[in-house]
């Protein structure tokens, strides 16, 4: 598939004048600081930069400088909304980041993060990756409390909530909007002269704590955004767990009890970077493993193993290991894709798939090509790649997909399509294969996937391939993404 995260300078959406993403995308990524006496703005500028493929529209950091607290965002990605200047003047000893994608709530300036609020233990500043399900409701109660709004996004209702709940500390208050809040949040908070870290009591988004020379404390939804600033891994915030880092160093507080644990497995399909870990599991492993599998399942007599460039690389990788058929490139990204105005119709989309993807011959012409993938999501863009590689001269094309077909939607802080878009909710995979042109397709089971990360499934989310969705979603919710025309009561 194409891959609007693989290139920072990819802007996904903005490739075509379109909706024709190959990817689901992140809902954004959360960093944050506190470290006395270091350059926390530019820290976090770096932790952001490691977390730009979780969130490409818009980017922003807040920073307490022992009095007031200073927040500067806008559109776009980080080394666009940030410069010299901008960074040197946001000293201070705490800070947090975000970047975004947007789930709930339109890609404007209102609803770009971190989003800052008022309170009477001072100002805060909050920074949002997930997506909540009650946003309506929640925010239709604080409407009727006489309670404005400014923004259309699920994280000025947590900003809201937190500061209007009877408590003396911002822990206190946190804690009180949590009993409120259902779905999915992972939250870098940041107030007076602290940092908070904060998971939903289902951990669906990772967040986890790194550690700088003993008493300095980051955290981020990945490990990745750890090792840039010289941090070390600490431990991941527990679901439901209120983590504060200050002069005390570490405290906690079991805000909510946990529930059933359900990290999102397509973390480690495909939306967190290879080198991140997650519950101690590497994300790389993890898709060499999946490759490994996918091989064993679905083998297949060919010459040359490729990945789809450059998420697909360690599973493709993987098939290789295991099936013994030598790995090679077959396609070349171009890596400077940026914004193109190129009209909807099939022709432009096409000559779109070619300018981002070129077949490389040499390798193509005459062979029988496995070609490995992490996922299929509308199948959009698999045709066009097929018809590239026969156009390349190769013999055949058996297409390997190392998670299981996508069927349904999500609703914890993942922009995906509505069902009927999603090309395994419509097709059989024979249909599938058909319809894509390829000689043949497998997809790894579900069993499969989750032995490559190597944690019992009870920890897992996998509602896109199995319905089975771990916080029961509202009815409204369901309506549109399943288009549903009548009542159903599946939750
Ligand atoms: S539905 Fe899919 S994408 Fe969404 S949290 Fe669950 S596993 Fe992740």
């Amino acid at each position: 598939m194409l891959d609007p995260k693989c290139s920072q300078s990819c802007r996904g959406c903005g490739s075509y004048a379109m909706s024709d993403h190959a990817h689901w995308r992140d809902a954004c990524g959360v960093f944050g600081i506190y470290a006395p006496g270091e350059d926390v703005a530019n820290f976090t500028y770096f932790g952001l930069y490691a977390l730009q493929h979780r969130g490409q529209e818009g980017a922003g950091i807040a920073v307490w400088d022992g009095d007031k607290l200073h927040c500067h965002k806008g559109l776009g990605l980080a080394a666009q909304v940030f410069n010299e200047q901008v960074i040197r003047e946001m000293q201070g000893s705490v800070a947090i980041g975000h970047v975004r994608y947007s789930t709930t709530g339109g890609n404007t300036y209102a609803n770009t993060q971190p989003m800052v609020g008022e309170s009477k233990f001072g100002p805060f500043a909050v920074a949002h990756n997930g997506n909540l399900i009650n946003t309506n409701a929640l925010r239709s109660d604080l409407e009727a409390r006489g309670v404005e709004f400014h923004a259309t996004s699920d994280t000025e209702v947590i900003v809201k909530l937190i500061e209007h709940q009877n408590a003396d500390t911002i822990e206190e208050a946190v804690r009180g909007a949590m009993q409120h809040m259902r779905g999915a949040y992972s939250l870098a908070i940041l107030a007076p002269g602290k940092l908070l870290g904060v998971r939903d009591p289902h951990g669906v988004r990772p967040l986890s704590i790194g550690q700088i020379n003993g008493s300095k404390y980051v955290v981020a939804s990945e490990t990745c955004a750890h090792h840039v600033v010289g941090a070390e891994f600490v431990r991941e915030v527990q679901p439901g767990e209120i983590v504060t880092l200050s002069a005390e160093g570490i405290e906690s507080i079991q805000a909510m009890d946990p529930d059933r644990k359900s990290c999102c497995i397509f973390e480690f399909i495909y939306f967190a970077r290879p080198d991140t870990h997650i519950y101690g599991k590497s994300v790389y492993m993890a898709r060499l493993r999946m490759g490994h599998l996918l091989a064993q399942q679905a083998p297949v007599d060919a010459d040359l193993v490729i990945p789809v460039p450059e998420s697909a690389l360690p599973h493709a990788m993987g098939y290789a290991q295991v099936s013994k058929i030598p790995y090679g490139e077959g396609l070349i990204k171009n890596r400077y894709i940026f914004r193109t105005f190129i009209a909807p119709d099939q022709r432009l989309r096409d000559l779109g798939v070619k300018m981002k993807l070129t077949p490389l011959r040499e390798n193509l012409a005459g062979r029988r090509v496995v070609v490995v993938d992490d996922s299929i999501v509308r199948g959009t863009t698999t045709g066009p790649e097929v018809e590239l590689l026969r156009e390349a001269g190769a013999r055949e094309i058996h297409l390997r997909i190392s998670s299981p077909p996508i069927k349904y939607p999500c609703f914890y802080g993942i922009d995906t399509s509505a069902r009927k878009e999603l090309i395994a909710a419509r097709m059989t995979v024979p249909e599938i294969r058909a319809h894509l042109n390829a000689d043949s397709l497998e997809y790894l089971d579900i069993k499969n996937m989750v032995k490559a990360v190597g944690l019992p499934k009870t920890n897992f989310c996998t509602a896109c391939f199995d319905r089975q969705y771990p916080i029961p979603v509202p009815r409204d919710m369901k309506v549109s993404k399943f288009d549903l025309e009548k009542p159903e009561t599946t939750s």
